[in-house]
């Protein structure tokens, strides 16, 4: 077990073995031990009464006064599963004078929303963030919480789920519930679910995600712990549409101290876009790849971005090269867009790109290569060199605008 151990986690001392702190859990030395000395156990989870969690929580996320694309959509979807469900759908706003906020976030259907405003959330930090919602998930023990896989929610919903001990999954795709054919199907073995009613199996939430780079996708449950918590990538569900308010809102008192929050925000120094339009707002989208040959030729990209009121994308090899910042990126381990009109250059089509754009309304690919994967998803398809094309393109659509 000392030679199989990759971490030194095993010394042997007097013929006996011990564990060092560099022990971490991996079990290599179990299969390791001819005398099958060595067992690992997960301590068990407390069991949690599965019935006293119910409602859907959307934990809304929000900037210059607004609320974020994904915290309108995740207001969608969220009502789909509290209906499927036949519970309430809640939200969370945190922020300093966020009350109109709330107010919006009736309009998009929810039934209640628990409006925290204090000055020291007037920025995200971690921890009175974490504070606050722990608290407020203790309290009131709703059965599913989405937050959006932004910076923001990603910091967040890691922390919030560790602290209450319950299970996350991150960057989910799709959101499903009612599911009783779980049962019937592989997942039936598990020893976790057998041991659920056929009541509690349909309650629970599957959520998909993509694994393995794309290549797999994941179905994940959360069968034992509670709230069953997900983080939604943002523009992948479609948004909530505004209807007449009839929720309540529920103001939260707070008791936070400055003194106790351990960072400080000195300065706010906001990310210029290029174009003015954000990637994640934008209708259009014109894309850059590898084949624009060198930064300086993003120009092109940004011309025609400009003449159609676009925003700039591009994809994680030209980022990687640093010809443009990393908050252009599209794809996987970039942002997720669903635009009317996404115009890709000199981009070959990787199917980590393609996770983050196949979403768009219509698709035009120009690349000079005609078995380029991108080809097979684009709604048109321009055979030819881009540096042809895009003056070309660019220069006409001028002239109609001003015509
Ligand atoms: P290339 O694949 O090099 O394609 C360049 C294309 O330009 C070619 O098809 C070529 O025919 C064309 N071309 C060249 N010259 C011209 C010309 N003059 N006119 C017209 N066409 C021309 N990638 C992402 O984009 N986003 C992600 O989020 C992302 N996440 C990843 C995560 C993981 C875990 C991994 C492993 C990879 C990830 N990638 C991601 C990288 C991805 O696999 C590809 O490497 C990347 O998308 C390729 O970028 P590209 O299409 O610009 O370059």
């Amino acid at each position: 077990c000392v030679r199989v151990c990759p971490y030194g986690g095993v010394e042997v001392i007097e013929k006996i073995a011990h564990f060092t702190d560099f022990c971490n859990l991996c079990g290599a030395c179990v299969a390791a031990c001819t005398f099958d000395a060595i067992i690992v156990e997960a301590k068990p989870l407390e069991e949690v009464d599965l019935s006293q969690w119910s409602g859907v929580w959307v934990i809304a996320e929000h900037s210059d006064g607004h609320l974020r694309p994904g915290t309108i959509e995740l207001l969608g979807e969220g009502r789909r599963l509290a209906d499927a469900l036949q519970t309430k759908l809640e939200s969370v706003i945190l922020g300093d004078k966020v009350a109109g906020l709330a107010q919006e976030i009736l309009t998009y259907g929810a039934d209640n929303v628990f409006l925290v405003e204090n000055p020291i959330l007037k920025h995200y930090r971690t921890g009175p963030y974490a504070d606050v919602l722990v608290g407020l998930l203790n309290q009131h023990k709703p059965e599913i919480v989405l937050l959006s896989a932004t910076s923001q929610g990603r910091d967040l919903a890691p922390r919030v789920a560790a602290r209450i001990r319950s299970g996350l999954t991150a960057d989910c795709t799709g959101l499903e519930v009612g599911s009783s054919d779980l049962l019937a199907g592989g997942a039936g073995t598990d020893s976790q679910l057998a041991g659920l009613s056929e009541q509690q199996v349909g309650r629970l939430l599957v959520q998909t995600r993509p694994a393995f780079g794309g290549n797999l996708m994941a179905t994940i449950l959360c069968p034992a712990a509670r709230p069953q918590m997900a983080s939604v990538r943002p523009g992948v569900m479609k948004k909530a549409q505004k209807t007449e308010p009839s929720g309540t809102i529920t103001p939260v008192a707070v008791n936070l101290d400055e003194r106790t929050v351990a960072a400080k925000i000195l300065e706010v120094i906001r990310q210029e876009e290029d174009s003015g339009v954000s990637l994640q707002d934008a209708q259009v989208i014109v894309t850059g790849g590898r084949g624009l040959g060198k930064p300086e030729n993003f120009k092109l990209i940004r011309e025609l971005a400009e003449v159609l009121g676009g925003a700039i994308g591009a994809s994680r090899a030209t980022v990687d090269a640093g010809w443009i910042p990393a908050y252009h990126q599209v794809g996987q381990t970039g942002k997720t867009v669903q635009p009317k009109l996404y115009i890709a250059c000199g981009v070959s089509g990787a199917v980590q790109h393609l996770a983050g754009m196949q979403a768009s309304e219509v698709i035009i690919a120009i690349n000079k290569d005609p078995n380029a994967p991108i080809f097979d998803i684009a709604t048109y398809g321009v055979v030819g060199d881009l540096f042809e094309i895009l003056p070309a393109l660019t220069e006409k659509l001028r002239e109609q605008r001003t015509s």
